[in-house]
């Protein structure tokens, strides 16, 4: 008979090493032994409240040691967490929930009252605390085809789908980041993303199957995470551009130590000046690409690899596979854009309560990721664009990343959208949107442009704002840039 179980990832952790530091917050520290203890009471406060296996939690709460707590307590009672987005709308909270088909909510007291949900359907985690109990059951397994967490995309293309990420995925996913990244005893992984993303749920299940030390912040803030890899032997941190980008400036001329082994960048593209900024400092950025559905990284560069390939993605994760398919349904040659294809143990079962999305976005396996990407001659990676973003000029595919990236090269630039305008010649010609730190006049900036960038590829028009439109993750969303085309 096949084994598709394990036993309780925390549980195990908890008798393995008890006594190793699990959790690391500004006001607590917590070892797996104490967190297994406080999740148990967790797990009979719901389990009390009649919630069952199979049941669907939602969680509204900002990064912290109780939502952790909750998190696993949710697994302990067999029951499947769906992560709420703390910055989505009322409306938006109220889709998700419904959509999920959520027997309770959980908010923490800053959302509490938002939540547009029937009161008996509402739990504050100061009820959840005060109920606490210990469990006369619990998950002593877990099973891996069970899905562990509902996670809604981010909605950068649309509206968001809720993704069955299962607990099989999950241990794929971490143990394919240790194959590429490494293990080491010593090892501590800042979480200052959000854990109701993948870039934050990954580190909790990674803390758990490793027995690694998470350092949980609430939010990011570029000073005290740079103190925390100074002074508080921070080795790794996920990261995405906006973060790093904050991060060294506020390093100015200091540096990190050789403790600190690793910046995983992810969530987007990452823009080739700040790349070239980490080279000069000598910082160690791995670049990653992955997506809610891949639950987190699929590939990555390599350490080794990473001055050498500047830019890419890297290869898939040791588990995975990767191919690039044209419009025409034949695999790419090197170096040929075409969609990128995913194929491993940590794709998700697929959208929750969405036969026909599925459908579409699993083929025999393999996972249409709607990104474009090339391989090279050695097998990198390199994440070109989303599909649904691509213009299309005179017959040439354009990629907006591509020109946004020569645009913020520009040391006036903070931030930039490109996207597609009709045009009666070409079809389709790139139009940016700039944020400025300074006066900057767009004759200068595409002039600028215009010296790195192919003549087909220069926008034919900048208008400049004080802020690109952005989801709730901080995305970019580059079909709302199409609308403010004048
Ligand atoms: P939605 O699917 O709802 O439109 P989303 O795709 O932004 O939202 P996520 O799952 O959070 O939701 O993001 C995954 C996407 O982020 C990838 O499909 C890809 O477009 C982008 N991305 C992730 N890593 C990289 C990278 N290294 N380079 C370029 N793009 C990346
Ligand atoms: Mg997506």
């Amino acid at each position: 008979m096949e084994t598709t179980t394990m036993p309780n990832w925390l549980k195990q952790r908890a008798y393995m090493t008890p006594e190793r530091i699990a959790l690391e917050t500004a006001e607590e520290s917590l070892t797996f032994l104490e967190l297994h203890e406080e999740v148990l009471g967790r797990a009979g406060a719901l389990g009390g409240l009649g919630i069952q296996k199979g049941d669907h939690i939602a969680i509204l709460m900002g990064n912290s040691a109780e939502m952790v707590k909750i998190i696993h307590a949710v697994f302990y009672c067999g029951a499947t967490a769906v992560l709420l987005n703390t910055r989505l709308t009322e409306e938006e909270w109220e889709y998700q929930f419904l959509d999920s088909k959520a027997k309770l909510i959980i908010a923490s007291p800053e959302y509490y009252d938002r939540v547009p949900v029937n009161e008996n359907k509402k739990l504050s985690l100061m009820d959840a605390v005060r109920l606490l109990q210990k469990p006369a059951v619990y998950e002593e397994e877990y099973d891996l085809n069970q899905t562990a967490v509902i996670m809604y995309t981010s909605g950068t293309t649309g509206k968001p789908k809720g993704v069955m990420q299962t607990f099989g995925n999950h241990y794929w996913s971490a143990v394919g980041s240790a194959l590429n990244l490494g293990l080491h005893t010593e090892d501590k992984w800042l979480a200052a993303v959000p854990l109701f993303h993948i870039s934050g749920l990954s580190i909790l299940f990674r803390s758990v199957i490793y027995g690694m030390t998470v350092s949980l912040h609430e939010r990011f803030d570029a000073e005290s995470i740079n103190q925390s890899i100074i002074h508080n032997k921070t080795s790794i941190i996920s990261v995405v551009s906006t973060m790093l980008d904050g991060m060294l400036e506020n390093l100015k001329e200091c540096s990190y130590p050789k403790t600190f082994r690793c910046m995983l960048l992810g969530g987007g593209p990452a823009p080739a000046s700040l790349l070239n900024q980490c080279k000069e400092k000598d910082i160690p950025v791995v670049q990653t690409y992955g997506m809610t559905e891949t639950s987190s990284q699929f590939a990555t560069l390599s350490m080794e690899d990473s001055l050498r390939k500047l830019g890419s993605a890297g290869k898939p994760l040791f588990p995975c596979q990767i191919k690039i398919v044209k419009e025409s349904g034949d695999e790419a040659g090197t170096n040929e854009p075409g969609e990128i294809m995913v194929k491993g143990p940590n794709v998700m079962k697929g959208y929750w309560n969405r036969q026909e999305a599925t459908a579409r976005a699993l083929e025999n396996g393999w996972l249409h990721t709607g990104d474009i990407g090339r391989m090279d001659e050695d097998g990198f990676l390199y994440v070109l664009d989303r599909r649904s973003d691509l213009i299309i000029s005179g017959g040439e595919n354009i990629y907006p990343a591509e020109i946004e990236s020569v645009l913020m090269e520009h040391p006036l630039v903070k931030e930039a959208g490109v996207t597609g305008v009709t045009d009666e010649k070409w079809g389709q010609v790139p139009y940016a949107f700039v944020v400025a730190s300074e006066n900057l006049t767009a004759n200068e900036l595409l002039h600028f442009s215009a010296k790195k960038l192919a003549k087909y590829k220069v926008p034919k028009g900048i208008t400049f704002v004080s802020e690109l439109p952005r989801n709730a993750s901080r995305k970019l969303q580059r079909h709302v840039l199409k609308g403010m085309v004048q």
